[in-house]
């Protein structure tokens, strides 16, 4: 049998690693985790350390690990059909009642779901669509497509174009050219002095609309955001804030992608995050919670605008072609099937809310009034905790003392995971919405530990 130490070497010597020091990990100088189970919100490393995974994997182990129903439909399936592909018209059962079931669950005016296999593929899915759309009606100008600073799309060649975070961009020659970004709203931040969170919302919108208009309305095809945005800081949106933009984006026949990845299914209490807000967009980017990572599977759920352009523009051009060989995989929508049976039944939005709420206020109660916290935000099942170097004048920490990679060292030291978002001194929360108060609870008191140790 293959020691843990071998297969640590096994690793260091074979794997490129996504978002890791490559020499350090090659050399043995960075640390290297096997995990080998996880059950509920923890998981087990190979060398018997028990971890609890605040951060669901990277947000989307929703209904938790462990999950033997989500299993064994992947083995029955597999046992019947491992795989067909769904080009022209093949389907499985697996797949026509997932279909039908997003259509139904997501906000009004969808019509049809196109599968890929990430985040990063489905808004590239997202994007093309949004070009073909326009070809289609004869707007072969209406191409750009503005996303936000600090959003996180992906990190494909037009996912991590909009991606608005350089730390995706640098030698990677991205972003492409054709597409733009607009300001972050975050009012703790970017607010000026005395702007209440509506004000604020509309001077975000005013400069959607400037933005539009210097690029020229004819030039630009959608806006893609994140109902909360993520991996850019966790930054629930401000008062009025959706529908404001909304109102621009209508005024100029811009076309909305609401990136669901992290939002969707039940994380901020709600179907989507769409719902949340009020959100009408026309094309949706899903993945991570569709299967809780059982099985990649990604999907682009497309609204009726969109497909009316689609459907008659078949006698112009022919198939629609674009697709992957493992679009609408039986595996993928058969472990779907079932998480979405286990969010209905155990009320797994509702939960995010209770219990993402007894978090946040928890982190209130100890840590408001630490000198370092500036910021506790969040909405439904995910949480922030921004430092400081001073509250008062908002001084950030020198980059250099790495406080969020510090503090999320601490509490991993202590058995939890947490992630320091890399923009800024942020401490990440996005647990499996299963987590209990008992949980939550243990989440708080070791981010204090942790925060005691670092500050
Ligand atoms: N969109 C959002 C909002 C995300 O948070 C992510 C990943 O974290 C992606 C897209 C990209 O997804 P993937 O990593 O599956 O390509």
């Amino acid at each position: 049998m293959t020691s843990l130490e071998q297969l640590k070497s096994m690793d260091r010597a074979s794997v490129l690693h996504p978002f890791t020091q490559a020499k350090d990990y090659a050399s043995g100088a960075a640390d290297c985790f096997v995990v080998e189970s996880g059950s509920g919100v923890r998981i087990k490393g190979a060398d018997g350390t028990e971890l609890i995974d605040a951060f669901g994997g990277l947000y989307c182990v929703n209904v938790g690990y462990g999950r033997l129903e989500i299993a064994d439909a992947i083995a029955e399936q597999a046992r019947k059909l491992a795989y067909y592909h769904s080009y022209a018209g093949h389907t499985t059962e697996a797949l026509a009642r997932l279909s039908a079931r997003l259509i139904e669950m997501a906000p009004a005016g969808m019509s049809k779901v196109f599968y890929g296999l990430s985040g990063s593929d489905a808004n590239e899915t997202n994007a093309k669509l949004v070009w073909y759309y326009n070809n289609l009606r004869g707007q072969p100008r209406k191409k750009k497509i503005i996303s936000r600073e600090r959003g996180y799309h992906g990190c494909s060649v037009i996912s991590g174009s909009m991606t608005g975070l350089s730390f995706y961009h640098q030698h990677m020659d991205l972003p492409l050219p054709i597409v733009r970004h607009a300001g972050v709203p975050h009012h703790y931040w970017g607010a000026q002095a005395g702007e209440t969170e509506q004000q604020f919302s509309k001077r975000r919108a005013d400069e959607l609309e400037a933005l539009i208009l210097q690029e020229g309305p004819e030039t630009v095809g959608a806006f893609i955001a994140e109902p909360v945005l993520g991996t850019g800081g966790l930054i629930p949106p401000p008062e009025g804030y959706w529908k404001q933009i909304q109102a621009v984006l209508n005024r100029y026949d811009v076309l909305l992608i609401a990136d669901e990845v992290v939002c969707g299914f039940g994380r901020i209490g709600t179907p989507f995050g769409s719902d949340r807000y009020g959100m009408r967009p026309d094309l949706i980017t899903a993945a991570k919670g569709l299967t809780s990572a059982y099985v990649p599977m990604s999907a682009s759920i497309i609204g009726e605008r969109i497909w009316n352009v689609v459907r008659d523009g078949a006698e112009q051009v022919g198939a629609f072609s674009h697709g992957y060989t493992y679009s609408g995989h039986p595996l993928g929508a058969a472990a779907a099937n079932v998480c979405l049976d286990i969010l209905e039944r155990e009320n797994l939005a509702d939960n995010a809310e209770r219990v993402g709420s007894h978090l946040r206020e928890q982190f209130v109660r100890e840590l408001a009034s630490n000198e370092f916290v500036g910021e506790i935000r969040g909405v439904g099942m995910l949480a922030a905790i921004e430092f400081v170097a001073d509250r008062a004048t908002k001084r950030r920490f020198d980059p250099a003392l790495k406080v969020g990679a510090r503090l999320s060292a601490a509490a991993r030291k202590r058995g939890l995971i947490t992630r320091a978002m890399p923009h800024g001194d942020i401490l990440g929360f996005a647990p499996p919405l299963v987590l209990t108060r008992a949980d939550a609870d243990q989440i708080v008191a070791i981010t204090c530990e942790a925060v005691k140790e670092v500050t």
